[in-house]
């Protein structure tokens, strides 16, 4: 503390010295500030077609893709239609097939997490550069045992999976997706609400005038996690022996449509999703609403970077990575922790260096080479809720990709922090790529919350990596709203880093 006032001395004498080389004081704003750039502002009127043209692109898969498990197989759909030349890495594995730069190959984990993959000239030899999102959105799970009736009210019970704030769910229309096993062995894949003619499923909840006591409640305990049950229906079956009648006329019912008998939801992945489709959002139409946005927009953005270049073979071998989980923390044998980028170089190891006499790289090292971006959403400033956001380290929306340093919470604690000499390699070549509008942020106030990605767990296998992703207002809600402008510059800052990274 004491050297204090001489530091201050001697840079007040140095600055005075340089006094007449400095900045022009009518070009201190320009030359001196960084200012966040307002996309819209920096557009052309053609680039303005291109933007709403690939949302359109966007809201489709979203209304196709409201599981982790409708996403594989869009991205399979894709590699197999779009791109015939794409092979299962699997199956290439087991025939001992030999690969060559610009080939291109699939891996898909269990139905719910892939990894595409485009080998590069280099093969392994200079790293890999990956982008990697996930595909599982906060949501409702039904419970093994879930149908049950009170007060001759047929009722479904759920298990929230993730961050789901339990007061968003209640009194709006939810659709069931997933799979189930029937008695025989079969596998029966059910939507029931999506359609126009489909019935939907609602949670119900307290009438204000009755609402005095619950209101008084905090957000976090008014609405509890066993009271998350679907109402399924109200007629009784007059006509059987059983004290639950309407169960019994649900079971019919199900039974009769899709062949299932109460034991068959043991076997079963079902998941509930509002029943909302992607809209545009505002009089301008330049938002985008729908469920699961988190992390889908990374997704659909860093899959169409990747097809969209995989016709110039670069030099590093490129992966695209879909995980599960990440909203759970990333556990289980479809989340990142699984370490599949590991598993799967493995393989691309041994194979790109089959009946070659180069040696097979070690891929411990290939990966400490590996450069990645985990490309995940971020908090937009919301300014109906300023309180918990910095302003002058937020992400805004329309201000373009938006780049994050560091995650996690209480002092950057639990996620992984981006070196300098990393962000600066990304944010030179966002700089360097004509019309890429990017920006910094951290996900808000210190100390009022905090959050992690898949990030820390690439960092662990030594991977170079930064967060990167859309910005978005009411993220985790039933009903997310990200900027179109935001969700094309998330598209070309990827292509830029799969092209020229
Ligand atoms: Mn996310
Ligand atoms: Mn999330």
């Amino acid at each position: 503390m004491r050297t204090f006032p001489v530091i201050l001395v001697v840079l007040i004498k140095n600055a005075r010295k340089g006094w007449d080389d400095m900045v022009d004081s009518k070009d201190v704003k320009d030359l001196l500030f960084y200012e966040r750039k307002n996309v819209w502002k920096e557009i052309s009127e053609d680039q303005v077609s291109v933007i709403h043209d690939f949302s359109e692109g966007y809201k489709d898969f979203l209304n196709q893709c409201k599981t982790e498990r409708e996403c594989v197989k869009y991205i399979h759909d894709m590699c197999l239609n779009r791109n015939n030349s794409f092979i299962s890495l699997k199956s290439a594995y087991k025939n001992k097939q030999q690969l060559h730069p610009g080939d291109k190959l699939y891996f898909i984990e269990n139905n719910k997490a892939v990894m595409l993959i485009t080998i590069g000239k280099d093969g392994l030899s200079e790293g890999i550069k990956i982008i990697g999102s996930h595909l599982d959105t906060p949501r409702l799970d039904l419970k093994p045992l879930p149908i049950y009736e009170d007060t001759e009210i047929g009722f479904i019970k759920t298990h929230y999976y993730g961050g789901v704030r339990k007061y968003q769910w209640v009194t709006i229309p939810l659709a069931i997706h997933g799979i189930i096993y029937k008695q025989d062995g079969t596998e029966l894949e059910i939507t029931i609400g999506e359609d126009e003619n489909d019935p939907v499923f609602v949670i119900s909840d307290l009438l204000p005038h009755l609402a005095a006591e619950q209101s008084k409640l905090t957000l976090k305990d008014a609405i509890p996690g066993e009271s998350l049950n679907l109402v399924v229906g109200s007629v009784p079956n007059g006509d059987t022996e059983v004290n639950e009648k309407v169960k019994a006329t649900i079971l019919q019912l199900l039974n009769n449509k899709y062949g299932l008998v109460e034991k068959d939801f043991i076997n079963a992945e079902l998941e509930v999703v509002p029943a909302f489709k992607a809209r545009d959002v505002g009089i301008d139409k330049s938002i985008v609403g729908g469920y699961g946005q988190d992390d889908r927009v990374c997704a659909y953005t860093s899959l169409m970077a990747f097809f969209d270049s995989s016709n110039t073979i670069s030099d590093k071998t490129s992966y695209c990575y879909f995980s599960d989980k990440e909203e759970v923390g990333s556990a289980g044998n479809t989340g990142a922790q699984a370490d599949t980028l590991t598993f799967v170089t493995e393989m691309i190891a041994e194979l790109l260096y089959l009946n070659n006499k180069k040696e097979t790289p070690n891929v411990k090292s290939v990966l400490r080479d590996s450069v990645m971006l985990s490309a995940d959403v971020t908090a937009a400033f919301d300014p109906n809720h300023k309180s918990v956001f910095e302003s002058n380290n937020s992400s805004y929306l329309n201000r373009g990709i938006a780049i994050t340093k560091y995650t996690g919470s209480g002092g950057k604690g639990g996620a992984s922090d981006a070196n300098a000499e990393f962000l600066n390699s990304v944010t030179k070549l966002f700089d360097s790529t004509e019309d890429i509008v990017w920006q910094i942020c951290e996900l808000g106030k210190i100390d009022a919350g905090g959050g992690g990605t898949i990030a820390k767990f690439a960092a662990n296998l030594g991977i170079n990596v930064l967060d990167a992703g859309v910005p978005v207002l009411a993220m985790h809600s039933p009903y997310e709203m990200t900027s179109k402008a935001d969700i094309y510059m998330t598209y070309k800052a990827f292509k830029a880093f799969y092209e020229n990274m």
